[in-house]
């Protein structure tokens, strides 16, 4: 560990995101089973196709894009995302291309979005990070222009809202998903959650899925074991064994991206999500919107304070699209620069505050995944690494309490 950093003072450790903790009476056998119609109801749109993860749940939907239109090839993401993007990219054999952002935001810039996207282009690839709803339009309007299909990737958003009637983030666009990951809200462990505007666009979706997604029974039973121990250990005592200790370890390795849970394996699992899991899902999804409140709350209260802080900037949904109204898995904000915000991170990032990085770097510049990331000229991409070094995740769980809250407030004051 850094010489500076601060060590956890309680056995009490918070999550890095607001995740909605499992009941024993969640894990009981039997039960209502269609967590897609569930879901169905809860997003409010026609249909959802279930995966067995988000990033599965991309690449199904690559998969049918790739058979729709085969000759075209090239798939246009954030600079700033997930790094499994660019593996769900690459396992359907296609090309990955980066664009930088806005500056001191998420959304592509539509300028470089525009001299990416062309003939060769099959999906571009807008994402709302976070929770933070944002501005899908002018990437709808990019792809359609050239001829290629938008895909959201929601995983960090189930719940988001926009427009006056609440309609669910991704509703506009041709395809979106949502990630039912340890982390991201609602989770059975691992899964994910397709949606379609366009009847034949789902039907394709479906085919997709059927041809290439096998049953796998030894995958199913090893999520189980994995969703138990989740459900076991998802609480203030847990936590300090299963991410705390962990987290430190990377931490005083100062390998910053297994710290960040950013270091995937290339092999992406895609199998069925079998029954014990989606009734367990049925049943948490039932307390998901009293949760969605709850964290909304106290999200208001906690950013209202640090918009108080100077230096600090706080991001929020996209001014650009009418009704938002994301999710606070996190409080994201942007320190003055990357010493300070790098010189934050080493204190806290262990010291059981709630401090952590979403993702460390832009995709170019993780050395694993330097084979499915093309290189860019050095001093590419300012905006997206600017964005990228200056920012800074504050678990938005009910966990981190007004004591943890304080200190970090203090924290960010001083440095800053
Ligand atoms: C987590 C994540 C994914 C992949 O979802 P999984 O369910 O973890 O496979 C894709 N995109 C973003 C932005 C994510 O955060």
């Amino acid at each position: 560990m850094a010489p500076h950093a601060e060590r956890p003072r309680s056995a009490h450790e918070p999550p890095p995101t607001a995740g909605l903790p499992l009941r024993a009476a969640d894990l009981l056998p039997g039960g209502d089973a269609a967590l897609d119609t569930a879901l169905v109801r809860f997003l409010g749109v026609e249909s959802v196709q279930l995966e067995c993860s988000g990033t599965a749940a991309l690449v199904v939907a690559l998969t049918a894009l790739r058979d729709l239109t085969p000759a075209r090839r090239e798939v246009v993401v954030p600079a700033y995302t997930c790094p499994l993007v660019a593996l769900a990219v690459a396992r359907c054999g296609l090309a990955l291309r980066v664009c930088e952002l806005l500056p001191e935001g998420f959304d592509m810039d539509p300028v470089a979005l525009a001299a990416l996207c062309g003939p060769m282009t099959l999906a571009v690839v807008p994402t709302h990070l976070g929770g933070r709803v944002g501005d899908a339009a002018p990437a709808r309007a990019c792809a359609r222009a050239v001829g290629a299909w938008t895909i959201e990737d929601a995983a960090q958003a189930l719940g988001a809202r926009i427009g006056t009637e609440g309609r669910s983030v991704g509703s506009d666009s041709d395809i979106a998903f949502f990630s039912l990951a340890v982390g991201k809200g609602l989770t059975i462990f691992e899964g994910g959650a397709l949606v379609a505007r366009d009847p034949a666009l789902r039907a394709a979706l479906q085919a997709a899925s059927a041809r290439l997604v096998p049953s796998c029974p030894g995958w199913e039973l090893r999520r189980s074991i994995e969703l138990l121990g989740y459900a076991a250990l998802y609480r203030p005592a847990g936590l300090r064994w299963a991410y705390g200790r962990p987290l430190r370890q990377a931490l005083a390795r100062e390998d910053w991206v297994a710290a960040a849970g950013d270091d995937f394996e290339a092999d992406i699992p895609l199998h069925r999500v079998g029954r014990w899991r989606r009734a367990v899902g049925v049943r948490a999804l039932e307390r998901l919107p009293a949760f969605l409140e709850q964290t909304r709350r106290q999200a208001a209260a906690r950013i209202a304070r640090l918009r108080q802080l100077p230096g600090i900037t706080v991001l929020d949904d996209s001014a650009a699209v009418p009704g938002a109204r994301g999710t606070w898995p996190v409080l994201l904000v942007l320190l003055p620069d990357q010493a300070r915000r790098d010189a934050l991170v080493r204190r806290l990032w262990g010291a059981g505050c709630g401090v952590s990085l979403p993702f460390v770097q832009v995709l170019p510049d993780y050395v694993r995944y330097a084979d499915v990331v093309p290189a860019v000229r050095p001093g590419a991409l300012p905006h997206a690494r600017a964005t990228a070094g200056r920012l800074l995740a504050i678990s938005n769980s009910p966990w981190l309490d007004d004591a943890r809250f304080d200190h970090l407030c203090d924290a960010l004051a001083r440095g800053a």
